[in-house]
């Protein structure tokens, strides 16, 4: 078969490959600990699951709207308007199956080929793929772990052109757990008001954070009109395998974001939809005590990366991830991710899974019980001490 040349631009995600190889390490009777994906281990809510069986019963099985219920983007446009602080519509919500059509589908509205888009570098991979899967030009911004993992804003400016259509902004961040602060926002805001470029704010973590909170950039005087919010379900209800996701944008954007929707998956499942507007409107008291579990959890990985050799690790304000700098052990990212993995059963992410920006560092998930990160950390402490001398 000779494919389209459109289909050498288009990147991947390293955490399902290493997922693949530590499963296959599993199959041999190898035992791993499982750091490297990226979503809670918890159960969905029951009263949400309760809703999706009721739905189905009650005939919610049938195509919908592709844009979404019409009272499940009411259901969303009310809770982001509470959470954001902003009037939100229903006809700015476009409803998907899960946040990452959001990223494809407005970028695909978005850029032409030529144009430049400006992502996060540490950052989760898909924005670099599909920004070259567009035809544009991805321009990393560098996040540095001593600006607490937030970007130097002089270097923001110096990489914003007259072709720079998009800016790609991610908070709470993924792999770094980076929040970014009303200071970095407020300078964000700046370069917005004297160029013309729109904003993707991925918040699909929104809601897990551990101090204050993450402000969304859509609150600030004259900017919701050019953010996009992306968020969803998976993080935050513990739904990844759901596929329920939006985002929030123009009106006019909205529109192209639904006929792509139409081209490509028609509609969001629509008991999924009914099980989303459970999700929102129903107790909040799971979602608070997953947030505390891996607060929890969160301090113990750190405290436990910062007493290895050679480690040092920042906290993360949220999500669920710790992006620790290995440098202090000689190795490179990948050679530790590898030697981790095969030599000491615990499965982690090379840091530059997360773009060059990336090396140096590790990103382990706290998705995983605390028992099994005490196994993870005494195991990479026996892996180190033979490697790094204190
Ligand atoms: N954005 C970020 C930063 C993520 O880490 C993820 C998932 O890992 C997504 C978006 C997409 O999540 P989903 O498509 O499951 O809603």
């Amino acid at each position: 078969m000779d494919f389209a040349t459109r289909m050498s631009r288009l990147g991947t995600e390293t955490a399902f490959e290493v997922l693949a190889r530590a499963q296959a390490l599993e199959r041999k009777g190898r035992d791993v600990v499982h750091l490297e994906i990226g979503e809670p281990d918890f159960d969905t809510p029951k009263h949400i699951r309760e809703a999706a069986v009721a739905a189905l019963d009650e005939g919610w099985t049938h195509y919908g709207p592709s844009a979404g219920l019409a009272e499940m983007r009411e259901a969303v446009a009310q809770d982001v308007a509470r959470s954001r602080g902003i009037p939100v519509s229903a006809d700015e919500v476009v409803v998907t199956p899960g946040g990452k059509p959001i990223l494809f589908f407005t970028l695909l509205a978005l850029l032409d080929e030529g144009d430049e888009a400006i992502y996060p570098n540490p950052g989760f991979p898909i924005y670099e793929s599909v920004i070259r899967f567009a035809g544009a030009k991805p321009v990393p911004l560098r996040l540095r772990e001593e600006n607490h993992w937030a970007f130097d804003p002089d270097e923001l400016d110096r990489l914003i052109t007259t072709r720079t259509k998009v800016l790609v902004l991610n908070s709470p961040h993924n792999p770094t757990g980076g929040v970014l602060s009303t200071a970095a926002l407020d300078r964000v805001a700046q370069a917005a008001r004297r160029h013309s470029f729109s904003i993707l704010s991925d918040e699909i973590y929104s809601r897990l954070v551990y101090e204050g909170e993450a402000r969304s950039l859509a609150s600030y005087p004259g900017l919701k009109e050019r953010t996009i919010i992306l968020d969803g379900f998976s993080k935050t209800y513990a739904m990844t395998g759901w596929r329920l996701g939006y985002g929030v944008m123009d009106t006019a954007l909205a529109k192209h974001v639904a006929r792509l929707m139409t081209n490509c998956n028609s509609c969001t499942a629509t008991f999924v939809q009914r099980a989303g507007i459970a999700a929102l409107q129903g107790p909040q008291a799971p979602v608070e005590a997953m947030v505390e579990e891996f607060r929890v959890r969160r301090d113990r990985l750190v405290a436990g990366l910062n007493d290895l050799p050679g480690v040092r690790c920042r906290m993360p304000g949220g999500a669920f991830y710790a992006f620790p700098n290995i440098t202090g052990t000689g190795m490179t990212s990948q050679q530790m991710a590898d030697g981790l993995l095969d030599e000491a059963g615990v499965a982690v992410l090379s840091g530059t899974a997360f773009g060059s920006f990336g090396e140096g560092y590790l990103r382990l998930s706290c998705a995983n019980s605390l028992a099994k990160l005490e196994t993870a950390l005494e195991r990479m402490h026996e892996f180190l001490s033979v490697r790094v001398r204190a």
